[in-house]
């Protein structure tokens, strides 16, 4: 039998392969422009496009596209055949530079959140060197940035990539100030931990609420939910493990490093992790993870479930981000390091971390803002809608004895100050105690755990490698006039820690008394989307991204928009939805099953003999009592959705919906949740959440 292993790799256009099959200086110029990010010669692009053309032809391959990531927040692509008509009537597998290079899809179907109506609606494809094109059933997938004819970023891509040059020169400042003559690029490293449940696919084709919103929408608890915790790395059930193996084949295939696989906390609920990679490569590679899981759950007759919160009353899906710097040559700036130099360089990026996490927490905060995400943030069972950093209790002592210039003792009693004696190690183990911090330091690199399991990566990472650039930025502006290069760094680390200690907190995050303890340090409590989002477009954050070629004005203006209209929408189709589904099969069913209650007392009565209708006529006035109330909700959240149509601006359409047409579609649930624990089951239209949360079997 086949090794799957084997497999690893196969259909991608890698190094190893365009090392085989260009001609060496071709090769020597593509890894050029790669490392040195510059464009791409049309001399070059063509030769490399005819080596990647019949490398793909060898393997089947009938069409190309370019395979972007516009702010749908998930991919697109246009399939375009090889085939040429030549003269002669025949025809001809062609590919050129000129294709590679760039494409030009309408950008108009696309959203663009205002973009479009400045610019023009052209919009054009440019290839990612940086990441390799890879093969997805017979079609080339070349991984693209997409953009306006007047270079205005429309995707997720472009502002990721731009957000990684700006970290790169600010820590290539900083590994300078070190005495790195000819520092070697510094890029951010991301590892995706990816959430998701598993259903059988005969349950979605029963719940339209699942087809239309990726999530239930109604259904009360089941008798058994996770309280048991018997799921969590649980034995894995083998048609699920069917599924896992089958997922790691299409991913190794595809260069996605998928490593670990386990149950997750609620039933039906499963893990992926890969090891991680260059952030814009993990970020590509999650969202091909996503759309496998999706391709291969319906060949074993399941269906994926990346909603962050599918099922109320069990844990939601997250998409843990941990995020780290690495050097080129391949040393990680958030390790302690050995040497003195190390351990001073390492505090350095860490303190710029904290201050940076601090200063722009609403800026962290809303890049994992959706309508999905408001459901687990502050749940008890992901971190809290309120930033802060755990560090474990030894780093923090460290940082307090540097802040108050004692001398700090680890545990093996050795004696440090800063930059002069031996750091300890921050082994995992030592600091990965604390699960419920929505910012963690897991020994050599941070945790973000807010991102919920549907999003992109980009956005929470753009936000991560701007904003720490900028406190690079800021520190490297500083130490570089200074004269006295290890006095100076003493006291910025010193000042930046005293600045910035409030952000830390290694307690228990999803504690009561943790969101008053917050407030009184003053950090930010952002509680749901509609509070969050609109301060990205703060004249502080415009400022920030402009200085650092992140993003424009008007890109972040746009995407505000976009981001607060996709809010809403979502918010309406999940009302209409519910909608629907309570007057064409719950109104129907509370009546039939009435109906039927009903007819039994009638019958009994008819009867000459007394017989007792105890049961019956109580079951008839809840019943009725609750009809009568699921009558007010429908009419209240029709009236509540019909008076959002007055509303012209976004912020305020999207705090309406979330403060009116919410809370009423809530209220409605609440009544059809109880109506289903007294319908008899057979009456009820639609699986109940145990029979979908335990229906793979
Ligand atoms: P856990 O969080 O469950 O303890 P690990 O710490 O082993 O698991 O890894 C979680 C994820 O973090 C994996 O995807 C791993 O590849 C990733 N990771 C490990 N080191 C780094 C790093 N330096 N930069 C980014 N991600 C990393
Ligand atoms: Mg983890």
């Amino acid at each position: 039998m086949e090794n799957s292993m084997n497999l690893f790799n196969t259909m991608v256009f890698n190094d190893q392969v365009m090392k085989e099959r260009l001609p060496k200086d071709i090769y020597d110029s593509l890894h050029r422009t790669m490392q040195e990010r510059k464009h791409l010669d049309l001399d070059v692009a063509n030769v490399v496009a005819s080596a990647m053309k019949n490398w793909a032809v060898e393997k089947g391959v009938t069409h190309f596209t370019h395979w972007f990531q516009p702010m749908t927040g998930v991919t697109a692509e246009k399939h375009e055949a090889f085939i040429n008509p030549t003269i002669n009537g025949g025809t001809l597998n062609n590919f050129t530079g000129d294709e590679l290079i760039k494409g030009e899809p309408d950008a108009s179907s696309f959203p663009t959140g205002g973009i479009r109506a400045t610019f023009e609606a052209r919009g054009y494809t440019a290839w990612d060197p940086t990441s390799y094109a890879f093969i997805k059933g017979n079609v080339l997938c070349i991984p693209t940035a997409f953009c306006s004819y007047s270079g205005e970023a429309l995707d997720k891509k472009t502002p990721l990539l731009r957000s990684m040059q700006a970290i790169a020169k600010q820590a290539e400042r900083i590994l300078k100030l070190f005495g790195e003559e000819n520092p070697s690029g510094v890029t951010t490293t991301v590892g995706p931990e990816q959430e998701y449940f598993l259903i059988d696919k005969s349950m979605l084709d029963k719940r339209p609420d699942l087809v239309y919103c990726g999530r239930t929408l109604f259904g009360s608890r089941p008798p058994k939910g996770q309280e048991m915790e018997d799921h969590y790395f649980g034995a894995i059930k083998p048609k699920v493990a069917a599924f896992m193996e089958d997922l790691d084949k299409e991913l190794w295939q595809l260069g996605v490093l998928s490593k670990t696989r386990h149950n997750e906390v609620s039933p039906a609920q499963h893990e992926l992790a890969p090891i991680f990679s260059t952030t814009n490569i993990a970020a590509d590679h999650n969202q091909l993870t996503m759309e496998m899981m999706q391709v291969v759950a319906a060949r074993h007759g399941l269906v994926c479930l990346l909603h962050e919160k599918p099922f109320a009353g069990v844990n939601g899906s997250g998409k843990h981000n941990n995020w780290s710097l690495s050097t080129e040559d391949g040393r990680n700036l958030l390790d302690t390091g050995k040497t003195p130099a190390e351990h001073s360089r390492f505090l350095l990026f860490m303190t710029a971390v904290i201050k940076a996490v601090d200063e722009h927490q609403d800026l962290l905060r809303l890049s994992i803002a959706s309508a999905g995400n408001d459901h687990r943030l502050g749940a008890n069972e992901a971190p809290p809608a309120i930033v802060s950093i755990f560090l474990g209790d030894e780093l923090t002592e460290m940082l307090n004895s540097i802040k108050n210039k004692t001398i700090y003792k680890h545990k093996e009693e050795t004696q440090m100050e800063i930059g002069v004696d031996a750091l300890p190690h921050f082994s995992k183990d030592i600091t990965d105690r604390n699960r419920t911090s929505p910012f963690a330091f897991t020994g050599n690199k941070f945790e973000f755990r807010m991102p919920g399991s549907s999003l992109s990566i980009s956005g929470p990472n753009i936000i991560l490698n701007t904003i720490v650039a900028d406190a690079l930025c800021q520190f490297a502006d500083v130490l570089e006039k200074a004269d006295d290069f290890n006095s100076a760094l003493d006291d910025l680390i010193r000042d930046a820690i005293e600045k910035h200690q409030r952000i830390i907190f290694n307690g228990n995050n999803y504690s009561a008394e943790w969101v008053v303890e917050a407030e009184r340090r003053g950090l930010l409590n952002l509680p749901s989307t509609v509070e969050a989002l609109p301060l990205f477009a703060s004249d502080e954050n415009i400022a920030l991204f402009e200085r650092l070629g992140v993003f424009s004005e008007s890109e972040v203006r746009s995407r505000t928009e976009l981001l607060l209209e996709s809010y809403s929408k979502i918010i309406h189709i999940e009302a209409l939805a519910m909608l629907d589904m309570v007057q064409r099969d719950i109104v129907p069913a509370v009546l039939t099953y009435s109906k039927k209650v009903a007819d039994t007392i009638a019958a009994k009565k008819s009867l000459d003999i007394e017989l007792e209708c105890t049961l019956e006529e109580y079951l008839l006035i809840r019943l009725s009592k609750l009809s009568s109330c699921m009558y007010g909700d429908i009419e209240a959240l029709e009236n509540s959705v019909l008076a959002g149509k007055e509303y012209e601006n976004v912020i305020e359409h999207a705090k309406y919906n979330r403060s009116d047409v919410f809370l009423h579609m809530q209220s409605l649930r609440s009544t059809v949740d109880e109506l289903e624990t007294l319908v008899g089951s057979e009456y009820w239209p639609y699986p109940s959440y145990g029979e979908i949360l335990y229906s793979v079997k």
